[in-house]
């Protein structure tokens, strides 16, 4: 599949040529159809409060996995309670508490900053808009599409390292590059399921289309799948 020439401003399609086919879109329906029976009603795993401690939750959430943040974020959230807060954190402290999550300093500095960002430009306030997300230190176009679907309810397909796998292996886009995979399936899908898209897509990469080893003998899209590498019956 050639990739779609949109164009995107915040998370609203502004400007489309070479569209996808009915026929396109159709079998983009039906896969994400599918992967829906399989698994309704997805919500993020992360445990949150308020859309502040979501949104610290999902930048430490990089490299794991939402149960490894699920078992720290109460000790940081009972210690740092506010952005203030943790804005004014020793970092040595919080890498003790978030040590389990991996990439420790880094995700440190990270939430430490974005604390602060959150503080200085928007009042401590979570806001709802992409641009204004990611103009904070440690928010990634991820972390602000899953922000936005979770707490705004505003259209937003976060596109992570499963998304952008299963999406090109199952010839919905084809390329690496995460905005252009959130635009093809922008084309392909209606406002109205881009956060779904998210959820059960990454739900299926963990559980059935492993980066290293799909299970491809088992899997419910393999009539629909274009990738020549499929794992045959062990
Ligand atoms: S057939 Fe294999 S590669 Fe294709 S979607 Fe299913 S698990 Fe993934």
């Amino acid at each position: 599949m050639q990739g779609y020439a949109l164009r995107v401003s915040e998370t609203r399609v502004t400007e489309t040529e070479n569209l996808p086919s009915s026929g396109e879109r159709r079998n983009a329906r039906v896969i994400l159809n599918r992967l829906a029976k399989i698994y309704p009603d997805m919500d993020t795993a992360l445990q949150y409060a308020n859309p502040w401690q979501l949104l610290v939750a999902t930048v430490m959430s990089a490299q794991t996995t939402d149960e490894n943040v699920n078992k720290v974020t109460p000790v940081l959230f009972d210690r740092y309670p506010t952005p203030e807060d943790l804005a004014a954190a020793n970092p040595e402290d919080v890498e003790k508490i978030i040590y389990s999550t991996g990439y420790y300093r880094q995700k440190t500095k990270s939430i430490i900053a974005l604390a602060g960002d959150l503080v200085d430009r928007y009042g401590g306030e979570v806001p709802s808009t992409l641009a204004e997300l990611v103009e904070m230190r440690g928010v990634g176009r991820k972390t602000a599409s899953v922000v936005l679907a979770e707490v705004w309810d505003i259209p937003a397909i976060a596109v992570d390292t499963h998304v952008k796998r299963v999406a090109n292996r199952v010839g919905l886009t084809n390329t690496a590059d995460p905005v252009k995979v959130e635009r093809d399936l922008m084309a392909l899908y209606p406002e109205e399921r881009w956060a779904e898209i998210s959820m059960t897509v990454i739900q299926f990469g963990r559980d059935v289309c492993d980066a290293r080893t799909p299970r491809c003998w088992s899997c419910p899209l393999r009539d629909r799948c274009t990738y020549d590498d499929k794992t045959p019956q062990p």
